[in-house]
């Protein structure tokens, strides 16, 4: 079976004693970037280069050589650890690249501190040991750590120091081999089973069903929690409606920050739980792709504006980007696929029908849970035009979203 791998962002709070330690080793990350950047500015020749030439020639440039080279320019601190100062080359040089690729050169580059190799050591899930610079000298120092454990079996790669509000966080890069790289079209050759989806504005952020090979229903979940979700973020509104006729003068930037972040939380905590029962749902049931719905532009945002901000509807485009994620890490593949008119004919027989609150009717009498009957539509659709695909094989100019 083939295999591929995804890379995931840990995000971990760290707590180091030597507070002043961490800023100057910053302060001087900071500088040994806008260094590099000074350089890399005036040369055009080297934008192009990928970032280990980039390195190479930054390093003849900066660095004394084992045969008597002198370095043309001194780095801040007139010498640099390897690992620190390949760290800050690379930062520079992608600044760089961003910039000519932008035509737009920042003055200065405000860089968050990665630590390579050899600037770290001892990383687990509650610790880690970091060389940190004192303003004199390096040193060894011991921090904690809290988060989600690490997943077994994952590589992990070089972390970044990163602020956020006063906290210090340590965001870790997970790489995770994946158990199942096939495409799309391999699977659907091989009769994988799917999972559709539909997005609803109601109690359930979605409807989902598992279709077999033969588009035969074998499972049905429900994510509900709308209802508490829009409840949660009302009550905080509120609150931030209140809050305004006491702050509106004041001169602060953000008076109701505490409530916007308490939204956030919300907006994820709710989107990774549904992402999440998606995953489990589709694990259970050993559904090897998800479909999600695909609109229109317009009609998408008209949609997302009718249904409000803080609606199960619009939390959708989190979940949806929470489950791309979640779900290659699982081994399973996200198609997108049009979505529109799959509400109006029956999932059964395929005759027309109406909706009667939440229940479609079709002519002939059948009645489904109206999310349900559409959520089918779209897995029968996306089967039949892999079908389709298969059997004008060479022809390319179907459905980018399923090549
Ligand atoms: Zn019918």
């Amino acid at each position: 079976m083939k295999t591929g791998y995804s890379i995931r962002t840990w995000r971990m709070r760290l707590f180091c004693s030597e507070k002043q330690m961490i800023e100057a080793t910053e302060d001087l990350y900071r500088e040994a970037v806008n260094f590099y950047y000074e350089l890399l500015k005036d040369r055009e020749d080297l934008w192009e280069e990928n970032l280990l030439a980039i390195q190479g020639q930054l390093e003849k440039l900066t660095v004394p050589g084992k045969d008597g080279r002198v370095p043309k320019y001194i780095p801040p601190g007139g010498k640099l650890p390897v690992y620190f100062r390949r760290s800050a080359m690379n930062k520079a040089a992608m600044a760089v690249k961003t910039a000519a690729g932008a035509e737009s050169f920042p003055e200065k580059i405000d860089a968050n501190i990665t630590f390579f190799k050899g600037m770290y050591r001892d990383l687990t899930d509650t610790s880690v040991v970091l060389k940190l610079w004192n303003g004199k000298k390096w040193i060894w120092t011991e921090c904690s750590l809290t988060g989600r454990p690490f997943p077994k079996e994952a590589a992990i790669l070089s972390p970044t120091l990163v602020h956020e509000e006063k906290w210090l966080m340590f965001h870790v890069p997970v790489k995770q081999e994946n158990s199942d790289a096939r495409t799309a079209k391999e699977r659907m050759k091989e009769g994988t089973r799917i999972c559709s989806v539909r997005f609803t504005n109601t109690d359930s952020f979605a409807v989902c069903t598992v279709l077999d090979e033969q588009s035969i229903p074998l499972a049905v979940k429900n994510c509900s929690g709308g209802k508490s979700y829009r409840h949660h973020c009302r009550e905080l509104l509120k609150k931030i409606e209140t809050s305004k006729t006491y702050t509106d003068k004041d001169n602060i930037t953000q008076p109701n920050r505490k409530y916007y972040m308490h939204l956030k939380h919300l907006n994820e905590h709710y989107a990774h739980q549904a992402s999440k029962e998606i995953i489990e749902f589709c694990k259970k049931n050993q559904a090897g792709v998800i479909v999600l719905p695909e609109y229109e532009e317009n009609f998408s945002r008209i949609s997302m504006y009718r249904s409000g901000n803080y609606s199960p509807l619009h939390l959708s485009i989190r979940i949806r980007n929470y489950l791309k994620y979640k779900a290659w890490a699982e081994g399973i593949l996200v198609l997108e696929l049009r979505a529109d008119g799959t509400e109006k004919y029956c999932s059964i027989c395929g005759s027309p029908g109406k909706k009667q609150g939440s229940l479609f009717i079709c002519r002939n009498g059948h009645q489904v849970n109206r999310f349900l009957n559409a959520a089918r539509n779209l897995g029968t659709k996306c089967q039949e035009s892999f079908r389709r695909n298969q059997k004008t094989a060479g022809n390319n100019s179907g459905n980018t979203a399923i090549d």
